[in-house]
């Protein structure tokens, strides 16, 4: 597996629509995919999309697990549940919209306040190319949202209210 190289916005690519996989098994996919995860991990960061690693492709991997602090005192500790969307639509939004704090792999050292809806269902396929259906909520709900943006060359400093340079200790999860 390789490291893959993120792009910053001096990339066009970062900023073009992407295109959709009609494949998703095909060996140069599977291998992206792969790549994608081991860089998310990396970097580290909460969601990866395509066109970060310049391949402005319909793809995007989400590893997220809800921090311990968020929890009631006596949750288990979930497991950080990997989720990998080909080609993925937005099926329904709540019209609820929470502001909430967000960051990008692609824009190091920033961070924005922006508005997103609640909860959305993503109908997507899988890494098997199967049809999958993901409900999601709160901070799950805001990766998905940013990483499809992303496949639409939007930025989520397009849609913040405010934006600002992250300080070291403050600890905001990159996207
Ligand atoms: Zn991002």
């Amino acid at each position: 597996m390789t490291l893959l190289t993120i792009i910053t916005p001096s990339n066009p690519i970062l900023r073009r629509k992407a295109r959709p996989i009609s494949d998703p098994r095909a060996p140069e996919i599977q291998r992206l995919i792969d790549d994608m995860i081991v860089t998310m991990r990396e970097a580290p960061g909460v969601g990866l999309a395509a066109p970060q690693v310049a391949e402005p492709l319909r793809l995007a991997v989400i590893e997220y697990a809800p921090d311990a602090e968020d929890l009631p005192e006596d949750a288990e500790l979930p497991e950080p549940k990997l989720y990998v969307i080909i080609n993925p639509e937005i099926a329904a939004r709540s019209e609820e919209m929470v502001d909430g704090a967000e960051g990008c792999l692609s824009i190091p050292g920033y961070a924005g306040t922006v508005s997103r809806h609640k909860a959305v269902t993503i109908k997507a396929l899988n890494r098997q190319g199967r049809p999958i259906k993901i409900k999601a909520d709160g901070w799950l709900a805001r990766i998905f949202q940013h990483e499809i943006d992303h496949l639409d060359g939007v930025l989520f400093i397009d849609k913040a209210s405010k934006t600002w340079k992250t300080k070291d200790e403050e600890d905001v999860e990159a996207e």
